[in-house]
C-alpha cells in the first residue's frame, strides 16, 4: 500500500516512492533501492539528509524542553542564539528576525509588516513568481492556474514582468511593497541582471516602497553564497527564509531592522502571532544548520561544482540549461520528454522533479555536499535519459 485512503493527496500523479530512510545525498525505498536525491526535498536538505550536527542539536534540545508557549512570551535559548547568529551573518539593516513555521507564513508576515510600515496596502509582484499557497502569498503569486478557483484574492496586487527595467515605473507611492524572488525558482530558474535588481532597489527607495526578497528557495548557500542578494549587491528591506533554513526541520523567518520589527509590538499589540513559530527544536536545528553551512567548504565549492554540471549537461536534446549555482532548470523540447526523463531517472536511481510554472523543463537542486564523482555519475545518467527521450 503506497498511500492510506485516509491521507489527502495533492495530485493524481504522485511519484509513489515508499520511503524507508534517508542519509546524506541518498534516499532508500522499502525495497532497498537507493536514490540520489538531486532535488534536496525541493531545496530543503542543502546540507544533506540527517546531518549529524543537526540531529545532535535536535536530540539535545528535545531532552531540555519542547514546546512551552506561543512565540514571543518566554525567553528561549534556541531562538535567541539563532537570531544572534543570523544578525552576525546579515547586514546591519537586517538585524532582527521573527521566526515562523513555513515559507508562506514568512511571506504573509512580510506583507503585513510592509503595510504596517508604510500605511499603504498595494503591492507589486512579479509575473511567474511563486510565494506560497495561503491566501496572501497566493495573491502575490504570478501563476493564474493556481489562483483561478480560489478567487477573490487579497486586493491591490499589480504584476509586472520580471527583469524588465522599463516596467519599474509602475511602482509608485501607492505601493507598500515589491515582493520578488532574486532568482525565480518555480518559474524555471529565471535569472535577472544585476542592473535590474539595482534599479528595483532604487525605484523602491524613490517611492518609499519596501523591497521584500523571498529567498525561501535561493537562500542557505544554494546559489554559491549564503543568500543570493549578496551576489547582486542589493540589500532588501525585508528578507524571507524557509525551506533549507531549518536543516530539514520546518521553520521560516522574516527579517528586517529592529526599528521596523518593533512596529509589530504595538498598534496592535501582537501584530503578528504564531503558536509554533520559533519552535525550540526547529530553532536548534536551524542554528546547527547555519553552523554547518558556515564551517563546511560546500558553499564556496558551488561555483566549481556547478561548472561541472554545466560542462556535462551537454546534449543536442537540451534546449537550454538555466543555472545559477545549484539552482538548475534543464529545458527540453516538450512536456512529454520531461515526464519521460523524470520517470527514467527514477529507474536509474536519481530523483529530479518538475517546476510549478515551467512544464517543459525539469529541476535539479542537488544537496550542496554532493561529491564531484556523484555529479559525474549523475550527469552521465541524465544525458542518457534525455537522449533516450529524444
Ligand atoms: N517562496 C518560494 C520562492 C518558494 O519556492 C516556496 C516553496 N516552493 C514558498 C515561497 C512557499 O514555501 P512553503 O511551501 O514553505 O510555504
Amino acid at each position: 500500500m503506497a498511500y492510506s485512503n485516509h491521507l489527502a493527496q495533492t495530485s493524481p500523479y504522485s511519484m509513489g516512492i515508499e520511503v524507508e530512510r534517508a542519509e546524506g545525498c541518498y534516499i532508500w525505498d522499502k525495497n532497498g533501492k537507493k536514490y540520489l536525491d538531486l532535488i534536496s526535498g525541493i531545496a530543503v536538505t542543502n546540507i544533506g539528509h540527517r546531518h549529524p550536527h543537526v540531529i545532535t542539536a535536535i536530540k539535545e534540545q528535545l531532552d531540555k524542553f519542547q514546546h512551552v508557549i506561543p512565540y514571543g512570551e518566554f525567553s528561549q535559548d534556541p531562538q535567541n542564539q539563532l537570531a544572534d547568529k543570523l544578525a552576525s551573518l546579515l547586514p546591519d539593516s537586517l538585524d532582527c528576525s521573527y521566526f515562523v513555521n513555513s515559507g508562506t507564513e514568512a511571506v504573509e508576515a512580510s506583507l503585513k509588516l510592509a503595510k504596517r510600515l508604510t500605511g499603504r496596502h498595494e503591492v507589486v509582484a512579479m509575473k511567474k513568481s511563486y510565494h506560497g499557497a495561503t491566501h496572501g502569498s497566493l495573491s502575490v503569486t504570478g501563476n493564474e492556474v493556481k489562483k483561478q478557483m480560489f478567487r477573490p484574492m487579497v486586493p491591490g496586487t499589480t504584476f509586472i514582468d520580471f527583469n524588465y527595467i522599463s516596467q519599474l515605473e509602475q511602482i509608485t507611492e501607492a505601493h507598500a511593497a515589491v515582493i520578488v524572488e532574486p532568482i525565480q525558482g518555480d518559474a524555471g530558474v529565471r535569472i535577472p541582471t544585476k542592473a535590474y535588481l539595482a534599479a528595483l532597489r532604487s525605484r523602491c527607495n524613490e517611492v518609499g516602497a519596501q523591497l521584500i526578497f523571498d529567498e525561501i528557495q535561493t537562500g542557505m548557500g544554494r546559489t554559491g553564497s549564503l543568500f543570493a542578494f549578496e551576489q547582486f549587491d542589493v540589500v532588501p528591506d525585508i528578507l524571507c527564509l524557509a525551506k533549507a533554513f531549518g536543516g530539514g526541520m520546518p521553520i521560516g523567518a522574516f527579517i528586517s531592522s529592529q526599528s521596523n520589527m518593533e512596529l509589530l509590538t504595538h498598534d496592535p499589540v501582537l501584530g503578528h502571532i504564531t503558536t509554533f513559530g520559533g519552535h525550540p527544536v526547529c530553532c536548534a536545528a536551524a542554528l546547527a544548520n547555519l553552523e554547518v553551512l558556515t564551517t563546511e567548504p560546500w558553499v564556496n565549492q558551488i561555483e566549481h561544482k556547478s561548472q561541472i554540471f554545466k560542462e556535462l549537461l551537454n546534449s543536442k536534446s537540451i534546449v537550454e540549461l538555466r543555472q545559477f549555482g545549484f539552482m538548475m532548470a534543464v529545458e527540453l523540447e516538450s512536456e512529454e520528454n520531461v515526464n519521460s526523463v523524470i520517470n527514467d531517472l527514477l529507474d536509474r536511481g536519481i530523483i529530479g522533479f518538475y517546476f510549478l510554472s515551467c512544464r517543459n523543463a525539469f529541476r535539479l537542486a542537488p544537496p550542496l555536499c554532493i561529491s564531484e564523482d556523484e555529479i559525474r555519475w549523475a550527469c552521465a545518467e541524465i544525458i542518457a535519459a534525455i537522449e533516450k527521450a529524444g
